[in-house]
């Protein structure tokens, strides 16, 4: 025990293990690709760059706390109420929100064996419990996380799709979720790669959200709009849960380069559209050359690919990430979220993504 004579921190907090993010560096490499952040390699819509360029003459003022101009740009764009949308520091931040706001000590706070880290992060932070529910053949399961439920179960927090895995469930059986919770548990759909998902039988959570008290989206600047730098998140959410969560947040929570590169951003379908269509190309060719390499694959709908590699022989995650590394490839250890002997790779250029393939085949048959 340290002395009690200085400050604590209440309980739960030194339970966090303090989140990881991806590598950057390669140390020794002439060159690095990273692919260990799921960034996009398009990089961020030029008109965004020029909104940043025009707002940053004015940075002695205060941003709009109330983000008006992005809100209403992610409204026209989405078709939605911009009194429905809150906006934040990057989607981390709203995690941590609506984890404060909707949970105290005593409370559960539920999500899937191989979900993202900041949910257990912000369910300790809030001085509640984690519950961590098994995942079928690396994807949520509906049934296990109803059959998770208590008395004391407050939220529910889905990525949809997953990282690190790129699975994801379909519409039909998120509102099977939902259908099995209380009205006053609240579902939170962490959306993050929607903008990637080709799917029909998707969807991010605009109908849920738009239909029921108890569900929120979130979605994210970060991923396909390349602005992972400037942190912008945003959340649809019912009016009451956009009340309660505008009296927890900063004031001035989202910067005023956000705001103005995130309206730009987001006005620029084409860009997206690129992106999107350069990541379908890019990630089922990666799927094939892996696949042809004898690694396993996890299906994925994102901009990433789960690789799992042989338990023995040298030729383990650990390895292949050694490996890589020193050839300015930067891939993501997943062990944290209990895939000890897989990799999660971001869809980079063609030839980051070239250059990986050609990497592991040395690798596996060297
Ligand atoms: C990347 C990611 C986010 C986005 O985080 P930001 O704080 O918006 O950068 C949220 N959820 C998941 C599952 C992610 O992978």
């Amino acid at each position: 025990m340290h002395s009690p004579n200085r400050p604590q921190p209440k309980p739960g907090i030194m339970d966090i293990a303090a989140y990881v993010p991806g590598r950057e560096s390669a140390p020794g490499a002439a060159k690095v690709w990273k692919l260990s952040s799921n960034e996009t390699p398009l990089g961020p819509s030029p008109a965004a760059l020029e909104a940043v360029q025009a707002a940053s003459g004015h940075l002695e003022a205060y941003p709009d706390g109330a983000a008006a101009r992005l809100r209403e740009a992610i409204a026209e764009v989405h078709g939605l109420n911009p009194g429905n949308i809150l906006c934040s520091n990057g989607s981390d931040e709203l995690l941590g929100l609506l984890a404060q706001t909707y949970l105290k000590p005593g409370d559960e706070g539920i999500f899937t064996e191989h979900g993202f880290l900041v949910y257990r992060i912000q369910i300790l932070a809030a001085g509640a419990t984690p519950v961590v529910v098994k995942e079928k053949d690396e994807r949520a399961d509906v049934d296990a996380i109803l059959a998770a439920m208590t008395e004391r179960t407050r939220i529910v927090f889905l990525a949809n799709p997953n990282n690190p895995t790129g699975t994801y469930l379909p519409v039909e059986e998120v509102r099977r979720l939902h259908a099995g919770l209380p009205g006053h548990v609240l579902l939170v759909l962490d959306a993050a790669y929607a903008e990637y998902v080709r799917r029909n039988d998707y969807e991010a959570g605009i109908e849920l959200v738009s239909s029921f008290e108890n569900v929120v989206m979130t979605r994210t600047f970060s991923k396909i709009y390349g602005l992972a730098g400037l942190r912008i998140g945003w959340m649809y959410a019912p009016a009451h849960v956009v009340d309660a969560v505008n009296r927890v947040r900063g004031p001035f929570n989202v910067n005023a380069l956000a705001i103005a590169a995130g309206a730009a951003a987001i006005r620029d379908r084409a860009h997206v559209e690129r992106a999107a269509a350069h990541n379908e190309a890019w990630r089922a060719w990666l799927n094939e050359e892996l696949t042809k390499l004898g690694l396993r694959v996890t299906p994925s709908i994102g901009n990433f690919l789960l690789v799992h590699f042989p338990q023995n022989g040298g030729k383990t995650a650990e390895d292949a990430d050694a490996f890589l590394v020193a050839r300015g490839f930067v891939l993501r250890r997943v062990t944290a979220y209990g895939f000890p002997n897989a990799l999660r790779m971001s869809v980079g250029t063609e030839e980051a993504n070239r250059g990986v393939v050609a990497a592991l085949s040395k690798f596996l048959n060297g």
